[in-house]
């Protein structure tokens, strides 16, 4: 899903994601880069080949189908791994992930089973990851299942085990180390288990927060989201210095179309939700929630109008938004304008822009990110 024909425009500096993954690593050395969601929207290949060039050699994504686009269109090598989240739903996900040597997180026995049968009946090896429940409650087998898959895996002649899995709810939070340590418990009883009756895999428990927060928690491989992009899982926590170094990598602007007076006492926008206290200038921007700019920005949001910030006046519409330059000549039709990064003071962070949005880092870079992308290199 993209957004068309709009005068948003989103640029990816690959290079600082590329920093961002030296930085991770530089702390935990084994690495599946998290690029589900078309790369939390920066864009699954590109962001895919920068990260091989500077050596990844794993990935994580969602769908299956986005995993077989990665194998067959990111010109991956074949030693390559790339792990789809979510798993298989349909049939066919079964026949393509086994076809395409994608490595398939399972969390109910049925699957292992369906998994069996189509990989048996491909004459090849499927590829499997073991998601275990030890907290969010979503989706996984819980321990009380380990008996049962030591069975299924010993009849299943076709199921290679390469990945022992589970995912921390609270690592980010300073008031909740203790729910960390709780599921980590878990997954520590989990793999005991499992490697009590001889099976050998990788265990993997360590989001962004879990790879900077609790070295205690690296296993055997890592699995960063948010921290490649350059958005601090710790950003106003006890903890903050340790994401410190990251570089927001994805910016987003548009076009002034209009500048014109609000005279005191005027109204802007619908519903008339802003007055003029004062007489004033306003600069009406090509951005509205049609372009993921959210309606939620109407009163609170501010931009980045060369160099400084800019206040949203009344509701963002659909396709425009105004902002307040009263006192400001430099402003023209035509001019570009930031609502996500932006040059000198005025720069905005994901996180300022989640706070005034009412939500996180992810949701505006995945949402922001459905615009047309452009990609800066070096
Ligand atoms: C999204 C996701 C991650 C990455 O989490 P971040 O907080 O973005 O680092 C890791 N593991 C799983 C299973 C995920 O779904």
């Amino acid at each position: 899903m993209t957004i068309t024909y709009n005068m948003l425009e989103v640029q990816v500096d690959l290079s600082r994601i590329v920093d961002n993954y030296r930085f991770i690593r530089s702390k935990a050395a084994k690495l599946m880069p998290v690029i589900k969601a078309d790369a939390y929207g920066h864009g699954l290949l590109p962001v895919a080949r920068a990260l091989v060039t500077a050596g990844a050699d794993a990935f994580c994504v969602g769908s299956v189908t986005e995993a077989v686009t990665l194998r067959r269109e990111g010109t991956l090598d074949s030693g390559v791994r790339v792990v789809s989240l979510l798993g298989p739903v349909d049939q066919e996900d079964y026949v393509e992930a086994v076809a395409n040597d994608v490595t398939l997180l399972v969390g109910r026995l049925e699957q292992l089973e369906r998994l069996q049968t189509a990989a048996a009946g491909a004459g090849r090896m499927a590829r499997l990851a073991l998601k275990f429940d030890t907290g969010m409650s979503r989706l996984g087998f819980s321990e009380t299942d380990v008996p049962r898959i030591i069975q299924i895996l010993a009849a299943s002649p076709n199921l290679r085990l390469e990945l022992v899995t589970s995912h921390l709810a609270t690592a980010d939070e300073d008031s909740s180390v203790d729910y960390v340590q709780t599921q980590a418990k878990r997954f520590c009883a989990i793999t005991g288990r499992l490697s009590a009756a001889g099976l050998r895999f990788k265990a993997n428990l360590a989001n962004s927060a879990g790879i900077l927060g609790f070295p205690e928690l690296h296993f055997d491989l890592q699995r960063p989201g948010i921290a490649l992009y350059g958005s601090n899982p710790f950003l106003g926590t006890s903890r903050e210095e340790l994401g410190r170094p990251l570089k927001q990598a994805m910016s987003v602007t548009t076009r002034i179309l209009d500048v014109h007076d609000l005279p005191r006492g005027g109204t802007i926008s619908y519903g008339r939700t802003y007055t003029a206290s004062r007489d004033m200038r306003v600069a009406i921007m090509a951005a509205g929630y049609a372009d993921g700019y959210s309606r939620g920005l109407s009163n609170g949001g501010q931009v980045c109008l060369k160099g400084s910030r800019a206040s949203i006046l009344g509701r963002v519409c659909m396709q425009l938004t105004a902002v307040d330059i009263t006192g400001r000549e430099d402003v023209r039709p035509g001019d570009t304008v930031h609502l996500l990064g932006g040059h000198g003071e005025g720069h905005i962070s994901a996180e300022e822009l989640a706070g005034w949005w009412g939500t996180i880092s992810y949701e505006v870079f995945c949402i922001l990110g459905l615009n047309r992308r452009v990609y800066l290199e070096g």
